[in-house]
């Protein structure tokens, strides 16, 4: 069923001068207080459809429809989307919360509201005590936090984040990430986050849109996408999956579904990664297929394989899934 909070593209496209097709005749139904992630390669056309919802580049063929109406033609502030850049773009010489409160400010809006405002914003993005601070005296995390804040103050029905978490150190790439996933909840809106990190998206996404080639190639619920990838593409580009040619067609089958076991396919060890928790074990089978086997730490030790050795590859039938070409 849609709903008014839903954006539908409609087959959108993106040429820019010169020739080149960013976006190609892409169609879908976003669902409205979901989170999404725009996923693929770098080049695959994640920004440009995100610039067009935003209405930062225009639309060469095609209709973007939010809350019931077609918003390709309409100024950004029209539409009801707002846009945190991957630059966060603060201005260096206003305060945090007039930087916040800067789009309130262009409307014309009181100053005692203004402030109000920000004020709840800033307590929002947990950083109600910076107020007063400038730019230069906040971290990378806390100018993020503000640029957030300063995005959401014009109430959008959507947020649009190009890979926000990318100039951040790993540690706080994952606080921040549970940070935007409780904003989205707490404010029942619907954020488009673009990111290039399979394991970002499954760990944030309602939906996981996997773009290739300026296409959208599958999309569906994060454990669907992953368990069930529907092409080579999608298989290897969400990774811990083998694509197999077997007689019977293509497959994937996740590296954690193989053993090593006493019957199976044969295979000669290539190589041997510890990594913690599990163990990958890359084995050369039949038709020279690399097939990666990850095990878990404890099993693995229990009986250890070197580069060289024979081994036994087995996995069930139910863990092989069909790829279409
Ligand atoms: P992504 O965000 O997935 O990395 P983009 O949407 O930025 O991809 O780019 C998609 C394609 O469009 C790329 O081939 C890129 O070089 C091209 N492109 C992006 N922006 C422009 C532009 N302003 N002018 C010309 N080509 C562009
Ligand atoms: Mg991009």
């Amino acid at each position: 069923m849609r709903s008014g909070d839903d954006i539908e593209l409609v087959s959108v496209t993106k040429r820019y001068p010169g020739g080149a097709v960013a976006v190609d005749a892409v169609t879908h139904l976003f669902r409205g207080n979901s989170y999404i992630c725009l996923l693929g390669p770098s080049g695959c056309g994640k920004s440009s459809t995100l610039r067009m919802i935003a209405g930062h580049e225009s639309v060469t063929e095609g209709a973007i429809v939010l809350g019931g109406r077609d918003v390709a033609a309409l100024p950004p502030a029209k539409r009801g989307t707002a846009m945190m850049f991957q630059s966060y773009a603060l201005f260096p010489h206003l305060s945090v919360t007039d930087n916040v409160a800067f789009s309130l400010k262009m409307k014309g809006e009181p100053t005692a509201r203004r402030r109000a405002r920000a004020a709840e914003m800033l307590e929002l993005v947990d950083m109600a005590a910076f107020g007063d601070r400038l730019p230069a005296q906040l971290s990378g995390g806390q100018q993020q936090r503000v640029a957030l804040a300063r995005a959401l103050i014009t109430d959008p029905q959507v947020l649009l984040l190009d890979e926000p978490l990318s100039a951040l150190d790993p540690f706080l790439r994952i606080r921040m990430r549970a940070e935007l996933k409780r904003i989205q909840r707490e404010l029942g809106i619907t954020f488009i986050h673009v990111t290039h990190g399979q394991d970002e998206a499954l760990a944030l996404a309602d939906e996981v849109v996997v773009m290739n080639r300026a296409r959208i190639e599958q999309a569906g619920p994060a454990r669907e996408v992953f368990n069930v990838p529907r092409t080579a593409f999608v298989a290897r580009f969400m990774g811990g999956h083998n694509v197999l040619t077997l007689p019977q067609g293509q497959f994937a089958l996740r590296a954690d579904a193989v053993r090593l076991e006493a019957e199976g396919a044969e295979a000669v060890v290539r190589s041997v990664e510890y990594q913690g928790t599990h163990v990958a074990v890359t084995a050369r089978a039949a038709g020279d297929q690399d097939i990666l086997a990850v095990i878990p730490e404890a099993q693995f030790f229990a009986a250890p394989r070197m580069p060289g050795d024979a081994v036994r590859l087995g996995w069930r039938d139910s863990d092989l899934h069909p790829l279409t070409a």
